[in-house]
Order: C-alpha cells, then structure tokens, then sequence
C-alpha cells in the first residue's frame, strides 16, 4: 500500500487519522453505552440487578476481547487490519441495535413479559460489538505509539490527543444519543450511534495511508498461505472471528459464566507474564515490565469505581438528583457527558503540569500518577456522600454534588488513564506490546464485572424501572458510596507506598542494563 508521510501541527498525520476514527467508535461505543442501562430495565423491565448483570456482561467481555485482538494482530493481521475487521464487525452491531421491537408489560398475575425476539437481536449485536471492540480498540491505541520512535518526546502529547479524541466521541454521543434515545425512543439513540460508527469506518479506510506502514502485518507471507480448510490464513482468521460473535452472544446473558472465564482468563494471564518476565526477559526488561504488571493491577481498583457512572450512579442521577432546570429537565444519561467535557477541558491543563513538572525535575512518577487517580476515584464519592446528607424534604440531591464527582473522577482518570495507555506502548517488551495492551484493557475487564456487583449493594425495588421508595432508596445509594470512598483511599494509599520501591527497581534495572 502506498504511504504518505505528513506532520500536522507537530505530530504525524496519521495521529489525526487515529484521532477521528477513536472519536467515532467511542461515539457509537458511549453513545449505546448510556442507554443501556435505562433500556434494560425501562424497556425491558429487567430489575435493577439483572440489569446491572448485563450491562457487566457486556462491558466485562467489551475489555476481555481486546486480549484476543491484540494477540492475532502481533502476530498474524498487523494493527491496520485489525481496526478494519474490528470497524465492520462495530457498525454491524450498532445497526443490529436500533432494532428494538416491543416494550415489555406486565400480565395480570404481575409478571413481566418480554419481547424475547428483540431481547435475542439484542444480545446478539452486543455479541457483534464486543468482538468488533476486541478487534479494534487495542490495536488503534498500539498504532499511536508506533507513529513514535521509542525516545520520542511527543510520544505522551500524543496519547493525550489521541485521548482528546476519545472523549469528544464520549462527549457528543451521550449529550446526543442519551437524548434521542430518552426522549424520542431507543432506536434513535443506537441507531445514532451506529451511523457514527459508519463514519469512523469509512474515515480509517481513507486515512489508512497515513500510517506510514507502521501497523502492517509482520509476516504478510503467512497471511496467504492456504489453511487446512482451503481458505487463506488471514481469512481463516475473519471466519473464527465470526464464529467468536455467536459464543460471546451466548455469554452476554450468563453472568456466572462471564465471571468464571474472567477468572481463569486474568489468573492465566498473571501466571502468563511472571513466567514471561523470569525466563524471557533482559534484565532491563524485567524490571519495565514488573512495574507495568502492578500498575496494571492497580488500575483495576480504579475502573471498578469509575465504572460506576454506568449502573449505579446513572440510576442515582436518574432517581434522586433534582434534574429540573430553568431550561427544562436534563436527562439522567447526559450526566455522563460531563466527564467527557471535563477531559476535553482538564487534557491540555494536564499535558502542561507534565511538562512544567518534567522540567524542573519534580515529575511525579508514573505510579504516583495512578495512586493519585485512585484517591481522586475515592474522593468523587466522598461528595456524593456529603450530596446525599444534603438531601432536601423530597430525598432529592443537588446535581452539583454530582458534577463535583464527576469532576474529581475525571481528574484520576487524566492521572491514570492517558498516562497507561502511554505506558503500555513504552514499557511493554515489543514483540507482545500488542497482546499487553489486550492486558491493559483486561484489567478494565474484571473492574467492569466486579463494578456491576458493587453496584448491586445498590438494588432497589422497582416497578417499570421506577423507584417505589425514594427516601429508602438513598440510605441504600450513601452505604454504596460510602464503601467506595474508603477503598478508592485505600488502595491508592497502598499504591503511594509501594511507589519507592517500584521507582527503586526500574533504576535498578537500568543501572544494570
Ligand atoms: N474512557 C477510556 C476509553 O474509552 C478508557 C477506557 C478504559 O481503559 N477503561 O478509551
């Protein structure tokens, strides 16, 4: 394929390419995201918990999937390819989306009846997106590093770009779509986002020669080769892939499943790395990659938090924040857009402090960057907590304590998040940088899962996705937040301790490299 080689504003072009179609997937992505939740158990009439069950199915095995992307990519597609399959498999299964068929109701002996035609196309474009996410996700964030030579400065300028990308995506499709789909009906607010997704295709086919060839297969030959059932390697490869949408179907409504294959998978990949670190390592890459395993760990205390935002704190916001305005009443889902916009503000400010910090030598490290996006996570419900005991008469809480936790959680997630991403790509052994990417977003994994159990000490009676109980209901929300608070400043207590000596051994290794 031909390349062209361009810089814009300082950075490769191809930068701009990624920076688009990352903006569109997370459009599509965020945008189904926000309604989720509300379509479940309002359409639908899941209860809260069955409800909160599939929304971690689905983000569990969302951030599961990259793990298999990842691998096939380092070894067999190359990242390009990668995004393309992973982009079709996406606008796929937002299309399937849209399709909502009827809303639920109740019978006369009180019990729900569901549309179980709609509720299987349902699962199945979820099957359709998680396969598309794995393929795609971790793949486009490698090709940001890869733009980079290893030494280069703008390496992290560039992953906070990248990242700008992702939350202006976030930060139209939840204003747009969580108002579409809550006021005018579900299907205006999937099918949104999966024209959005069309867009990101169509973009990355077009720019794909801006990538400077950097994100080709490794060993083109091989993709050729005829497979044992006739077919070519590569298409072999789409074939299974395809055949992986039914499994993840299948898996995106058994809760208990999901749980016990997140198990094995994350104990598999610990084990994996430990034995990769002591018998395929130099002493320099040791020593990188022990610290990017804990840091890995760690970030799995912070999405577990954070992710909050999806079940229980949009429910909360839903149910108990005051959403009257003078300009009418704000919809529960567009809430979320405003740590998309927190990003967008807060990125530049942060890339600054970075490098103000950098230059007169007092940088905190990458670990103390991440313990410090824990304890913002923790703090985030310490206001939620103090909103609550601030109810008025009614059990309703100011949204401002909403947009202060909002506010803080994005904090720790420019401290953590960009920052990891950067990380991964700088730390990883190359031959498996694609596979520890997978890594990196299977930690999102698990926190999904464990964030949607969290969340369940935080179930409420319903009935068609109504709170019954208000005033009970926030006794219920504050024992949640409360529980957060304390981990997020535990963990990222632990975390701050432990930065000495990780800081200790990176040196030590590049003493001796
Ligand atoms: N919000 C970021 C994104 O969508 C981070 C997600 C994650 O790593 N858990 O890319």
């Amino acid at each position: 394929m031909q390349t062209k080689n361009r810089e814009i504003a300082g950075h490769p072009a191809g930068l701009y390419i990624l920076f688009f179609t990352e903006m569109w997937e997370r459009f599509s992505f965020y945008g189904m995201k926000a309604l989720l939740i509300f379509y479940l158990t309002k359409y639908h009439f899941f209860s809260d918990t069955e409800g909160n069950q599939i929304v971690g199915n689905y983000a569990a095995l969302v951030y599961a999937l990259p793990i298999l992307g990842g691998i096939l990519a380092d070894r067999y597609l190359g990242f390009r390819k990668a995004v393309i399959f992973g982009a079709i498999l996406l606008v796929l299964g937002h299309a399937g989306m849209a399709i909502e068929g009827s809303q639920a109701y109740y019978d006369n002996a009180g019990k729900v009846v569901r549309d179980e035609t709609a509720v299987q196309v349902f699962y199945f474009s979820m099957g359709l997106i998680i396969m598309g996410v794995g393929f795609l996700k971790p793949n486009i964030s490698t090709i940001v590093g890869q733009l980079y030579d290893k030494d280069d400065p703008r390496r992290d300028a560039g992953f906070t770009i990248f990242y700008m990308g992702i939350n202006l995506g976030s930060f139209i499709a939840t204003l747009l779509c969580g108002w579409l789909g809550e006021t005018y009906g579900w299907r205006y607010g999937f099918g949104a986002a999966g024209i959005g997704m069309l867009f990101g295709l169509l973009f990355f086919i077009w720019g794909q020669k801006y990538l400077l060839g950097k994100a080709e297969p490794p060993n083109p030959e091989l993709l050729k080769e005829r497979s044992a059932v006739g077919v070519s390697k590569e298409w072999l490869i789409y074939i299974l892939s395809a055949g992986g949408v039914f499994v993840c179907w299948q898996l995106v409504q058994h809760h208990r499943v999901v749980g016990s294959i997140l198990t094995l998978t994350s104990v598999g990949v610990v084990l994996f790395l430990i034995w990769f670190i002591i018998r395929k390592c130099t002493r320099k890459e040791k020593g990188q990659m022990i610290v990017l395993l804990v840091l890995i760990i760690f970030t799995v205390v912070f999405w577990a938090l954070f992710e909050q935002a999806y079940t229980s704190m949009n429910l909360f916001a839903d149910r108990i924040i005051d959403r009257k305005t003078s300009f009418g009443e704000i919809k529960a889902s567009q809430f979320l857009s405003l740590n998309a916009l927190f990003i967008i503000l807060l990125a530049p400010i942060f890339a600054w402090i970075w490098v103000k910090t950098a230059k007169r030598n007092i940088e905190p490290s990458t670990t103390v960057k991440f313990a410090l996006g824990i304890l913002l996570a923790g703090l985030g419900f310490g206001a939620l907590v103090a909103g609550i005991s601030n109810a008025d008469d009614f059990g309703k809480v100011s949204p401002a304590w909403l947009v202060l936790a909002y506010l803080l959680h994005t904090c720790g997630e420019l401290a953590l998040s960009p920052v990891g991403l950067s990380a991964v790509t700088k730390l990883s052994v190359p031959r498996i940088v694609g596979f520890m990417m997978g890594v990196w977003f299977l930690a999102t994994a698990s926190s999904e899962f464990i964030a949607a159990r969290l969340a369940d000490i935080a179930s409420v009676d319903t009935s068609g996705g109504i709170v019954t109980d208000v005033k009970g209901s926030l006794i219920v929300y504050a024992d949640l937040f409360r529980f957060l608070f304390y981990i997020g400043l535990v963990a990222g207590g632990l975390l701050l301790l432990l930065s000495p000596l990780l800081r200790k051994l990176m040196r030590e290794e590049k003493m001796n490299q």
